[in-house]
């Protein structure tokens, strides 16, 4: 379990080239990346209520999946970010990551 922010930002490094890989360049008004991103939030929310309500309603109770979610989250986020700055500058062409 990582408790330093280089371990955290790794970890969000990582699933952003994991998300890159399987989804290629994503070029997105930012409408379509507060949809993506909310529905990665909508993954934590859920895990959120597994782990409150730990009992026979809601038996799955998972914080290693609670956390999974929120990197997830920032690395949508990066992505988001990315893609904002370069459809804002006037090199509008796609680029690494
Ligand atoms: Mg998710």
């Amino acid at each position: 379990m990582a408790f330093y922010h280089a371990d955290v930002i790794k970890d969000v490094l990582t699933e952003r080239v994991r998300q890159h890989n399987k989804f290629g360049y994503q070029n997105r008004p930012p409408f379509e990346w507060f949809l993506i991103l909310s529905e990665e939030v909508g993954e934590v929310a859920k895990e959120c209520v597994e782990m409150q309500f730990n009992d026979a309603s809601h038996p799955h109770s998972n914080p290693a999946a609670y956390r999974k979610e929120l990197v997830e989250v920032a690395a949508v986020a990066l992505a988001a970010l990315q893609n904002f700055d370069m459809r804002a500058s006037s090199h509008a062409k796609p680029i690494g990551l």
